[in-house]
């Protein structure tokens, strides 16, 4: 099964062809705890982006190797793009942008991205 995510507002919106994972990470670098993601990963071929390609603005720190992708208009992070360990492009979704996922019943995975 699909699920559908968006920004905010509204203008940037994506479809992920997989199921809404009962996992998320939770990493407490300087980024994600600014921005408070619950993330899941997948592959880039089961992310589509459905809308709002010219509303998104990026950006990139560190080794610049992950697109932080945001809407320029309510300022959301949705989803970024980047490389996985093996090389493979990977979409990392916030779940938190994805109306029908139960935020509350995730299991979450603590990472340490502040000690990396
Ligand atoms: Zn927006």
């Amino acid at each position: 099964m699909a699920y559908e995510g968006s920004c905010h507002c509204g203008a940037v919106s994506f479809r992920v062809e997989s199921d809404i994972p009962d996992t998320a990470m939770s990493c407490n670098c300087p980024h994600c705890r600014r921005k408070g993601f619950l993330l899941t990963f997948v592959p880039i071929d089961q992310f589509r982006l459905t809308s709002g390609s010219e509303k998104l603005t990026w950006y990139k720190f560190n080794k610049h190797d992950i697109d932080h992708q945001f809407c320029n208009v309510c300022g959301r992070q949705s989803f970024s793009v980047g490389t996985g360990p093996s090389g493979e492009k990977i979409a990392a979704v916030n779940l938190c942008c994805v109306p029908d996922a139960d935020l509350d019943g995730l299991t979450i995975q603590k990472v340490d991205g502040a000690s990396f």
